[in-house]
């Protein structure tokens, strides 16, 4: 449970900390609130002979709007995403999932970032930022560049980040306003990673869903987005055939491990469960309006 022995840089802006990990090398790795990566050292799964702290860079902070899209810094932590009117009005599904990971403390300290780069299939941002179609600003050792959510997940801790790249910001068109969300998660016990969870965001036309999308946590390599059971959800009623179809449309591209939150079967399941809740809650909380 003692990390490994490692040299300490804190860096104060993107160019110094992307500098830095592009000189150390496979050696080196950011730190953002360490809630991911402490305990991988702790456990000696993560060995780094290097940690650059993101920490102290001023420019990776905050929550603004852009041209119809909410930019949040990558140092923006889980706790300042739930305490955003910005979000709360805009992105509320932003407030949802964040209140439904680990625990204040993690919160605390934990960052928008370091969870949607971090890989880890149990992450629950990286399905929410494929549900809203977002994009991750990316800053390189030369270059700069936008990779869409929907292409940044490659494999367990395996992501479209280049080596010596950091995220900066989060880039989330702002859904249409009247739209329906839920993020629905199960977990063993307060504070534990999904045994499954879904994320979605759809708009009414009346009685008609006009727009869904769907995104599924913990039950992959990564986390997907469900584009067969969105579309099948687009135009309906959301009667309960048509729910039906799209449940199993989405347990249909699970591949979830069997481990000690239940067997892989029980688990595609349960993401079927939590997508037919979160449907359900997503248009109960949509404003409904004729489409323009
Ligand atoms: C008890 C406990 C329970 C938890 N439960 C949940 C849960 O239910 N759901 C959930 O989603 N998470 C959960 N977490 C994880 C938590 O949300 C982490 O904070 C998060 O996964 C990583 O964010 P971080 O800022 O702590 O990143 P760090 O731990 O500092 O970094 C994680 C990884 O991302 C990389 N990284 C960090 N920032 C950047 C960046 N800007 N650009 C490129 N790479 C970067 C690091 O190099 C590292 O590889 C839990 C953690 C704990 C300790």
């Amino acid at each position: 449970m003692i990390p490994g022995s490692f040299a300490y840089h804190r860096p104060t802006s993107v160019s110094e900390a992307v500098g830095l990990l592009t000189d150390l090398g496979d050696d080196a790795r950011a730190i953002a609130g360490g809630h991911s990566l402490i305990p991988m050292m702790k456990l000696r799964l993560a060995t780094p002979g290097h940690l650059v702290d993101l920490g102290g860079i001023a420019e990776l902070k905050g929550i603004r709007t852009e041209n119809g899209d909410v930019v949040i810094g990558a140092m923006t932590t889980q706790h300042e995403l739930i305490g955003s009117d910005v979000l709360s009005a805009k992105v509320p599904i932003l407030r949802e999932a964040s209140l439904l990971i680990a625990d204040p403390q993690v919160r605390y300290l934990g960052t928008l970032g370091g969870n949607v780069a971090n890989g880890d299939p149990g992450n629950d941002m990286p399905a929410v930022m494929l549900c809203l179609g977002a994009g991750y600003d990316v800053v390189g050792p030369t270059w700069a560049r936008r990779i869409a959510a929907r292409e940044f997940y490659q494999g367990a801790y395996f992501t479209a980040l280049e080596p010596g790249e950091i995220v900066s910001a989060i880039r989330i068109p702002v859904p249409a306003a009247g739209h329906g969300y839920a993020y629905e998660k199960l977990k063993r016990k307060i504070g534990d990673y999904a045994t499954a969870a879904a994320a979605v965001v759809l708009a009414m036309n009346g009685e008609t869903v006009a727009r869904c999308s769907i995104g599924l946590t913990n039950v992959a390599e990564t986390p997907l987005w469900a584009e067969e059971a969105a579309n099948i959800i687009t135009g309906s009623t959301l009667d309960g055939e048509t729910v039906k179809k799209a449940v199993a449309a989405a347990e249909a591209i699970t591949s979830p491990a069997s481990d000690g939150r239940g067997p892989a079967q029980y688990r595609t399941k349960m993401a079927g469960v939590m997508l037919a809740r979160a449907l359900a809650r997503a248009k109960s909380r949509a404003t409904s309006r004729p489409q323009s």
